[in-house]
Formats: structure tokens, C-alpha cells, sequence
């Protein structure tokens, strides 16, 4: 029904397309309310996802990556799933998110060492950032990693942390210097002494995605587990959103075209009841605003991604991909749950689907930096070309 294909540059990427629909389709979907509704981090689905090898897209090709297109293969996998399963789609970004730290900032032998643990031994990754008192401001990160011989003592909170208590190893940002931005990513495994689990969060949308407290009390991480040079986290972060950031958008843009499909069906169905509802003008309406509303996402969340895999500055753009695309999936999806109650009535179980879509869409407005925050960088980009 979308223009989807006319955005896929090459063939190999259509036919990754089909296949990881064909499996969201009939593997993920009919699992997505029930993920939903008891709010659990389902293994099955994870161990599908490491089978078809989603969950190493972005890692270098002998660790399980693709060749190309990381950026590309990453959001078009994570559209696939979230049409059906956001919860699902949140593990892929996840993954690539906590991974990349150590894929650019390991050493060679920190990534001989551990990308296989991760690849062929199945680890998912979890990346700790945010504080309880630093969210938006990385930079206000309390977390302090301290030189003691050939190790470093972590000491901090970390919480809001996606899959934190189902990976078995971390990547933590830590403070390296009392200097404001001075921070650096450390590779942290799930059995060092001193990182322990806290609470998992109750969450609004995306209730299939294990978020939780992560406590680090003197946590003894070799010397060679800093990730990239000390004091360049902040730095880090930075560059991994320029990834994260159209994946995001991509995760909104799958939820929004799943909800107007599940709209679509349910005029389908009425249609055949002889009931004229396609024929209300307010319907109408709902179907062409949120076409267009997608068709303008993907086109910010595929461009974006590919001038990222061009290994061109792509901060101003995956910014508004992120921004665009979530703002739009909560507008189609508020907009659809009105019409459903015109095609269906208000006990509708498929309208359960669409409010489902709708509070996962609230949190691809916050994660990977608010949109508030998005429309600072954008702003600060066009300022900065000013000169
Ligand atoms: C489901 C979920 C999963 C997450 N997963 C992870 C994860 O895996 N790892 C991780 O490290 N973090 C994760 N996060 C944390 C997420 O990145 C933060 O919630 C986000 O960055 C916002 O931080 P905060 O909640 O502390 O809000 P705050 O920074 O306290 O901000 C509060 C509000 O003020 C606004 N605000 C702040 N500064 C400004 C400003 N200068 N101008 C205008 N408005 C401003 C913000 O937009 C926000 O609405 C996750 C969050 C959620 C909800």
C-alpha cells in the first residue's frame, strides 16, 4: 500500500525487507498483545531475533553484520517489527545502540574478546546512560569511573536502562574527570562484582521491553574495557545517535503505519457488512492525513539513515527524523483510535491494537533524547551553518 520500495536503493534490500515482514507477519504479531498486556521480556521472540540475525545488523560482517547499509538495515528491520510489535523493535535499537561504543571504541582485542560472546553466544547489550538526576544532560552524569592501577572503580546509579535486566553485558558512560563533558564509555560484564539489578519499570507503552535500575558499587573493570579514549564518551554518545536517532524514527513510522492498517481492516470488514463507513468524510480524512504523515517520516528516516551509512553529517536530519516521525505516530494513532470508534464502536478488541500503538508511540517521543531536545539540535545546527 506505501511507497515503501520506491526508498529501498537495492534489490538485496527489498528482499531483507519482504522477509523480516513475512516474519514480524506471522511470527511476532500474534504475540504483540499478550507481550503487551502481562508485560514481559519475551525470550522466544528474542531467540527468533538472534536466529534471523537482527540483533548483530550493525556489527562489523565476520561478527554477524551486513555488509552495507547498517543504518538502512537497522531501520528498515525495526519498521517491519514495530507495524506489529514496538516492544519487539525496541530490542533491535537496543542492541545496536549498546553495542556501538564497543564496535568503535574497543580495542582490537576488547572486540576479539567480546563481539563473538555477543554474536555467536547470544548476549544482549544494555547501555547506561541516563541517571536518575541526568537525562536530557548527559553531561550532568554523576557516575564516576576511578584509575586505581590497571583498573577502573565504577561507582554510580543508572536507570531507564532498556534491557537492563536481561543483558549479560553493559556499556556504561562514567565520568573519567571532574571536567563537565568528560566522561567515557566502559564495558561492563553482567557478572562483575558490584553491578547488581534494581527496580524494572512499569511502563506506560512498549511493556515488552525490560527497562530497569542498574546499581555499579565498586565495580572493578580492567583498565583495557575503557571503550574508545578516556574522556571521549560524551563524544561517543553523540555519534551513536546520529544511528539511534533514524531508528527511533523508524520504530514511530512502523507504528504508525500499523495502526492505520489495523484501520484499514476494520473498513475492510465493514465494507462487506454492506455499512458505507469509507464513504464518511471524516474518515476519509483520518486515512489521507495519516498517509501523508508516514509517506513525509519515511522520507526523513530513510534519508537520514543513508547519508549516516555514506559516512556524511547527518545530526540536523536524524534529529528531525526522529522528531518528525514520533510526533506523527502519536497524531495517527490518536487520530485512528477516533476513527475506529466510528467503524467499530467502543468495545472493539482491534481497537485495543490501535491503543496499544498509540501509548508505545509516546515513548519514541522521549528516548534517545526528547523532542524538545531534538529541536534544540536542529535549531543549534541551522545556527551554527549560519556562520
Ligand atoms: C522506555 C524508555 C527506555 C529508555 N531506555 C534507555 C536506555 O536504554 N539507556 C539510557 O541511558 N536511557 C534510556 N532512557 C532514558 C531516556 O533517554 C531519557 O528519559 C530521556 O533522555 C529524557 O531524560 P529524563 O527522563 O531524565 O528527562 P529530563 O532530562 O529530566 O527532562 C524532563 C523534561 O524536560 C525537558 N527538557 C529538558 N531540558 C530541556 C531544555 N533545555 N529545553 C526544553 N526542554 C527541556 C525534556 O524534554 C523532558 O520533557 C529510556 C527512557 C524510556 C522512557
Amino acid at each position: 500500500m506505501f511507497d515503501q520500495a520506491t526508498f529501498i536503493p537495492t534489490e538485496e534490500l527489498k528482499l531483507f525487507r519482504q522477509r523480516v515482514h513475512q516474519m514480524a507477519r506471522e511470527k511476532i504479531a500474534p504475540q504483540a498483545r499478550l507481550i503487551d498486556e502481562e508485560e514481559f521480556f519475551n525470550r522466544e521472540v528474542e531467540s527468533l531475533l538472534w536466529d534471523q540475525g537482527l540483533l548483530t545488523l550493525t556489527f562489523p560482517e565476520e561478527y554477524g553484520g551486513v555488509r552495507r547499509d547498517k543504518t538502512l538495515s537497522l531501520c528498515i528491520a525495526v519498521e517491519e517489527i514495530a507495524k506489529y510489535c514496538a516492544s519487539s523493535a525496541l530490542l533491535l535499537i537496543i542492541q545496536a545502540v549498546g553495542s556501538f561504543p564497543i564496535i568503535h571504541g574497543g580495542s582490537a582485542e576488547i572486540r576479539q574478546k567480546y563481539l563473538p560472546q555477543m554474536s555467536k553466544g547470544r548476549k544482549l547489550v544494555a547501555y547506561l546512560v541516563t541517571e536518575p538526576t541526568a537525562g536530557s544532560d548527559v553531561s550532568g552524569i554523576r557516575t564516576t569511573a576511578k584509575r586505581v592501577g590497571n583498573h577502573y572503580l565504577l561507582n554510580g546509579t543508572k536507570c531507564f536502562a532498556t534491557s537492563g535486566g536481561v543483558a549479560g553485558i553493559y556499556s556504561a558512560l562514567a565520568k573519567t574527570s571532574e571536567e563537565k563533558q568528560k566522561s567515557s564509555f566502559f564495558l561492563v560484564e553482567r557478572q562483575f562484582e558490584g553491578l547488581s539489578i534494581g527496580r524494572t519499570e512499569r511502563k506506560l507503552g512498549q511493556r515488552g521491553s525490560n527497562t530497569t535500575e542498574v546499581f555499579l558499587e565498586n565495580v572493578k573493570v580492567p583498565a583495557e574495557n575503557l571503550l574508545g579514549r578516556e574522556g571521549d564518551g560524551f563524544l561517543t554518545a553523540m555519534k551513536d545517535f546520529d544511528m539511534s536517532r533514524p531508528a527511533i524514527g523508524a520504530q514511530a513510522l512502523g507504528i504508525a503505519e500499523g495502526a492505520l492498517e489495523v484501520l484499514l481492516q476494520s473498513i475492510k470488514e465493514k465494507q462487506t457488512l454492506r455499512k458505507p463507513i469509507a464513504n464518511y468524510s471524516i474518515i476519509q480524512a483520518t486515512l489521507a492525513d495519516s498517509a501523508i504523515l508516514i509517506e513525509a517520516a519515511r522520507g526523513l528516516v530513510y534519508r537520514a539513515a543513508i547519508l549516516n551509512d555514506q559516512g556524511e553529517s547527518n545530526t540536523k536530519l536524524a534529529s528531525m527524523a526522529k522528531c518528525f516521525a514520533s510526533d506523527a505516530a502519536m497524531k495517527v494513532t490518536y487520530e485512528i483510535i477516533d476513527a475506529l470508534q466510528i467503524v467499530d464502536g467502543y468495545r472493539s478488541l482491534k481497537k485495543m491494537d490501535a491503543v496499544r500503538m498509540y501509548r508505545d508511540s509516546k515513548l519514541t517521543q522521549i528516548f534517545e533524547g526528547t523532542n524538545q531536545i531534538q529541536r534544540l539540535v536542529i535549531a543549534r545546527q541551522m545556527l551554527k551553518e549560519l556562520v
